[in-house]
């Protein structure tokens, strides 16, 4: 992620060329004097980690904003682990009649590194243009299903995932799933009886995301049992005793962590309106030119990301060169996985709609501070090249 590009107030005033640089995202997390209660219970406490008051205190207060039972939610370190571990609890690591994993090609590079670190040999499979997200109706079709051990459906850009089709894939078929919801604080909050249920939710607290602890995670599950599995592979394996029973890691969110996490959900409504803001000056600003309907932005997605569109490969290259040439910060968030150098294997496959959409979809500057005049500068330079 970058922080680069600190300042973000455009001068033009001086000159036609002074104009600084708007970073693609510029998070804003509790500051020290937020955070300093906090820090005084964990010296008194003298808990630092290993699921202590305040980490506990964290799962408690998400759980009822996503309205479930506290026990439902688990602490993870990062979104990754959250997602690793969630696969581990529900189906163990991968064996040798089930050693596949069904990951979409378009989403971000932990997906799928997720999967292969419960030992799964990650196929990648396309997208739906309309959702960017995998079909479960299609996916119950796939050749090798009887060689897959889970399925990771994302929720791309925090667009949530209904639990509905991926519940009756699962029942039919017989293959696990996880959904990689790494973006969805937010989103999942306005449903949560459709976004949350028997298929366990993976999602990430990282700086780029809109809620966020700096490096963290939950997994919300459906069930205290399952739970209690995640807590465990979080913690090698150890549950009431001091014995390795399950495979698993190191995965439990510091007291330290969890002290930002409060903090943050403190004064969530304000950071959450000063997003929604920015999203919404975007959207009037895209509108009075006639491209309103190429953005995509909260609250359909998660707030720290606003995506452009185009309509082709073309337009989205000569947009690129635009916002090069006035030094404002852009980013194609997710890659089509299957092409990256570690994920790629030969004979190349084809994902058109991954590859169309990993070129297509462009992330443009966010901050919960960015002001009005820099949003309108964005949109002044990205309209002179449609
Ligand atoms: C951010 C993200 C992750 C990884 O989360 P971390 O907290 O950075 O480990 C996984 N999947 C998707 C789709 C993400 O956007």
């Amino acid at each position: 992620m970058s922080n680069d590009g600190a300042n973000m107030n455009i001068r033009n005033q001086d000159n036609n060329c002074t104009r600084t640089r708007i970073p693609v995202l510029r998070p804003s997390l509790p500051d020290a004097n937020r955070l300093l209660p906090y820090l005084r219970r964990i010296d008194q406490n003298r808990v630092y980690s290993n699921f202590g008051p305040l980490s506990l205190e964290l799962g408690q207060r998400l759980a009822d904003r996503f309205q479930v039972n506290a026990e439902k939610v688990v602490c993870a370190n990062s979104g990754t682990t959250a997602l690793a571990t969630a696969i581990l609890a529900i189906t163990g690591r991968a064996t040798s009649r089930r050693p596949l994993a069904i990951v979409p090609s378009f989403t971000f590079a932990a997906t799928a590194l997720a999967a292969e670190i419960c030992g799964f040999e990650v196929i990648f499979s396309d997208v739906s243009a309309e959702s960017w997200g995998l079909e479960a109706d299609k996916l119950a079709s796939f050749p090798n299903l009887d060689r897959v051990g889970v399925v990771v459906p994302v929720a791309p850009f925090g667009r949530p995932v209904e639990q509905n089709a991926w519940r009756n894939f699962q029942e039919t078929t017989g293959v696990p799933v996880v959904i990689d919801a790494a973006a969805c604080f937010e989103t999942v909050a306005h449903s949560p009886h459709k976004y949350m249920g028997r298929i366990p939710v993976a999602m990430s607290f990282h700086a780029t995301k809109s809620f966020s602890c700096g490096e963290g995670g939950c997994v919300v599950v459906d069930n205290e049992e399952l739970a209690n599995r995640v807590t465990q592979c979080l913690n090698f394996g150890f549950f009431r005793a001091r014995e390795c029973e399950y495979p698993s890691m190191n995965g439990k969110m510091s007291e330290y962590h969890a002290a930002v996490g409060l903090a943050e959900l403190d004064h969530w409504t304000e950071k959450a309106t000063a997003m929604n803001r920015v999203s919404q000056i975007y959207r009037e600003n895209f509108s009075r030119r006639g491209i309103g309907h190429k953005l995509v932005s909260a609250p359909e997605i998660c707030s720290s990301y606003v995506l452009f569109v185009s309509t082709t490969e073309t337009e989205a290259i000569s947009i690129q060169s635009n916002l090069e040439s006035s030094s404002i910060g852009f980013r194609h968030w997710y890659g089509a996985l299957h092409r990256q150098k570690y994920f790629s294997r030969e004979p190349a496959q084809n994902l058109p709609v991954s590859e169309n959409l990993s070129k297509r979809i462009l992330g443009l500057p966010v901050a919960p501070d960015l002001d009005r005049d820099s949003i309108s500068f964005v949109c002044e330079t990205m309209d002179t090249g449609t």
